[in-house]
């Protein structure tokens, strides 16, 4: 078994030294000045990576967590909602809004396809749901939508668009007030380079009074209760307090890269992963696109298992890769480039897969994935 550990999953994802230093501080009480001050700071560094001046509301939760506080905040039982799913979390929040009793219209593609505008503003038209569920960075898939046209036919629709940002927000471009989107949820544990355990959840003035009338019971996820705390300045409950000082030092982090440039570093980090696949000839599922900048799902050689790969990559490198699902889950496997990561992390995740490949029985000229993936990386960040 290796020793070394590089953690190249698309969630969790690794944390700076910094971060973790922050997070090993003595626990402080989430009730005295100590503990306010940085809750202050993280919720104003938040709403800047939101590009938000609305409430962002803080729960301990994994982003499954946020997204169900805004199921219980916006809808009342038996009540229509819109899920576009395209891949495993959009099929998440359809079974969670039906297991609150909602009545779950669905714009259903299969897993990989991009959702469009013009189906939604259909599906819209007959369901006539006032709110609707999007997932902006479908990490099953790789593909990421976009959320601005189709948070544009919400509105126009005069209905509430909820976000799942779990995997995008911070290094994939948001715009929450600009593109007008209600609410938007995202987890401590991706770009947000921190230890897993918070989920945030920003939510518009639209939101806000359709949660006034939404009768689904809501205790821990209140927002309201949420909102009241946090103007205090305080919390509802005990806050995952070390991970809240975690997340303050990572949002400095990350705000002093400039939330473009961590943007771009992610195109380049696509582009680079995606072209080193392909140079060693295998073929992408994530579509090989600019957007598609946070995992890159990858299909390994007709007859080569993939979790024999994934396994091999950790027992013998110490590499951790995801896998993946359905009828192609014996081919695929995803190779996270989300946050604290640069191109070296993905050259070494290319020269480990190529290693392992050639073992397997590839055919793959040595070298070609890692010299392709650095030319397309530094062709990213020269222009
Ligand atoms: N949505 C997306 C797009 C995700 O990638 C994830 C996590 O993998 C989630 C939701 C769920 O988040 P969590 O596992 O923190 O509950």
């Amino acid at each position: 078994m290796a020793s070394k550990r590089y953690l190249l999953t698309p969630g969790p994802t690794p944390v700076p030294p910094e971060v973790l230093a922050a997070q090993a501080e003595p626990v402080i009480h989430h009730r005295g000045p100590d503990f306010r001050a940085v809750l202050v700071r993280v919720l104003e560094r938040l709403k800047l990576v939101y590009r938000t001046d609305h409430d962002v509301l803080l729960f301990t939760a994994s982003g499954t967590g946020g997204f169900e506080s805004a199921v219980v905040n916006l809808l009342s039982p038996g009540e229509t909602v819109l899920s576009v799913s395209a891949g495993n979390f959009g099929e998440r929040w359809t079974k969670m809004a039906a297991a609150y009793g909602c009545d779950v219209q669905q714009l259903r593609y299969e897993w990989g396809a991009t959702p469009q505008a013009d189906d939604l503003a259909r599906r819209l038209e007959e369901t006539r749901a006032r709110v609707v569920f999007l997932v902006h960075s479908e990490t099953s898939t790789g593909v990421v939508a976009d959320v601005q046209a189709l948070g544009a036919v919400v509105k126009e629709a005069g209905a509430l668009s909820v976000v799942d940002a779990v995997s995008s927000l911070g290094a994939v471009p948001l715009e929450t007030d600009a593109w007008g989107l209600d609410v938007v949820v995202t987890g401590s544990q991706k770009a947000l380079m921190t230890p897993p355990g918070l989920a945030f959840v920003s939510v518009s003035p639209a939101a806000w009074e359709k949660s006034r009338t939404a009768s689904l019971p809501r205790f821990y996820y209140d927002w309201e209760r949420t909102r009241e705390a946090q103007g205090q300045p305080n919390t509802a409950f005990t806050p995952a307090v070390s991970t809240v000082r975690a997340l303050d030092a990572a949002l400095g982090l990350l705000l002093e890269e400039g939330l473009e440039h961590a943007q771009a570093r992610h195109v380049a980090l696509g582009r680079a992963c995606r072209a080193g696949a392909k140079a060693m000839s295998l073929e992408l599922y994530s579509p090989d696109e600019d957007r598609s900048a946070v995992v890159t799902a990858i299909l390994t050689p007709e007859g080569i298992d993939a979790t024999e790969l994934r396994l091999a990559l950790r027992d013998r490198f110490g590499i951790t890769v995801a896998g993946g699902h359905g009828d192609i889950a014996d081919r695929l496997f995803r190779v996270g480039h989300i946050g604290y990561v640069d191109v070296f992390d993905v050259t070494t995740a290319l020269s480990a897969v190529e290693l392992v490949l050639v073992e397997m029985g590839a055919d793959i000229e040595r070298g070609v994935g890692v010299a392709a993936a650095l030319e397309a990386y530094e062709a990213a960040v020269r222009v």
